[in-house]
């Protein structure tokens, strides 16, 4: 094993995002030692009990003193007010990132926060479970899973690269992209997904009971694979609608207009127009598989 890349690292939230990087960090020693808070007291006296810091502190400000890395794991809208704590208390030379869904909003919030002489190099793990809070964190989360950087303003080029060098020891390839294209791209691969499965599992919870039960029952025919989206955290979905505002409603506006051709196509016993779309989408799972995103195993390699 090579020499750890931080001596220090700092996790601001010890969520699911926090703790899977600290279990992959420590798993592959790219850390010497890390160190980390969350907001309540609940959640820093599970991280001692599941023992995966080094130390569990009080406050943002007390975990970052003489880290060179930190790593901002709170809901999109919350990374402001974290970086405006963090700011007078980060040593020289630190580089700060985080792991928000949302980009550009990110790096209006906290740019203005980091002192000259440390950098902030915005990224985003994309892998994720639709579980959340520190039990949850595996640290196999990031293997083979993409990260994307979109540094910008005060971020130099060693600091991407010492940044890129941390994610690929945690097992993740690194793209870098500005923010803008970053939240044009999750709008539609992640935010806009999320949004249709919370929007159809908010129709059947709206359902008379005698259907509803029946939607339960018989839910393997499809509707099961939307609830497992529709479970992720309601706070962190919040926040990302709330950001990314922009990409969603733009890309909302071309899933409708494609959603009402669709409905003219049943309307009119259009077959062919449907079989042709169904047909494309299936070439698309093939390129997911092909990619190594997803596995080809009937149901999503459920066992029965
Ligand atoms: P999570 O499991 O709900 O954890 C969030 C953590 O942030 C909790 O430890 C919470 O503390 C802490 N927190 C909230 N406000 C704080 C504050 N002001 N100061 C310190 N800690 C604070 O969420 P997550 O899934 O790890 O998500 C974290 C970030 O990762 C989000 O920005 C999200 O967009 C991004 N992300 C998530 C996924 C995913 O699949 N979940 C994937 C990629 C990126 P308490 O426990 O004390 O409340």
């Amino acid at each position: 094993m090579s020499a750890p890349l931080f001596k220090r690292v700092a996790l601001i939230g010890l969520g699911l995002m926090g703790s899977s990087i600290a279990l992959a960090a420590r798993a592959k020693g790219a850390a010497s030692e890390i160190t980390g808070t969350a907001r309540s007291e609940k959640t820093r006296a599970r991280v001692k009990e599941l023992g995966f810091l080094d130390e569990v502190v009080d406050t943002a400000a007390e975990a970052v003193k003489g880290a060179d890395l930190v790593i901002i794991c709170v809901p999109v809208c919350t990374s402001g007010a974290v970086a405006r704590e963090i700011g007078p208390h980060l040593s020289p030379g630190a580089i700060v990132t985080d792991v928000g869904s949302v980009k550009c909003s990110v790096l209006a919030d906290v740019e203005p926060h980091i002192p000259d002489g440390c950098t902030f190099v915005p990224g985003h793990p994309i892998a994720g479970t639709e579980h959340s809070g520190p039990d949850a964190g595996f640290a196999e989360l990031f293997e083979g899973r993409w990260c994307i950087l979109t540094p910008a303003g005060k971020a130099t080029p060693e600091a991407t690269e010492r940044l890129r060098a941390f994610w690929v020891a945690l097992g993740s390839y690194v793209d870098i992209m500005d923010s803008e294209h970053h939240d044009l791209v999750l709008a539609i691969t992640s935010h806009i997904p999320h949004l249709i499965a919370y929007n159809i599992v908010g129709t059947v919870a709206d359902l008379e009971t005698d259907t509803r039960s029946e939607v339960i029952k018989y839910s393997a025919s499809g509707f099961r694979d939307f609830t497992r989206i529709a479970a992720s955290d309601p706070a962190m979905w919040r926040d990302v609608f709330l950001s990314n505002k922009d990409a969603v409603l733009e890309m909302l506006g071309r899933f409708s207009e494609d959603l009402s051709g669709l409905q003219r196509a049943i309307r009119r016993g259009d077959g062919e127009a449907l079989e042709k779309l169904f047909t494309r989408t299936q070439d698309i799972r093939r390129n997911i598989i092909d990619a190594g995103q997803e596995t080809d195993k009937p149901d999503f390699g459920r066992d029965h």
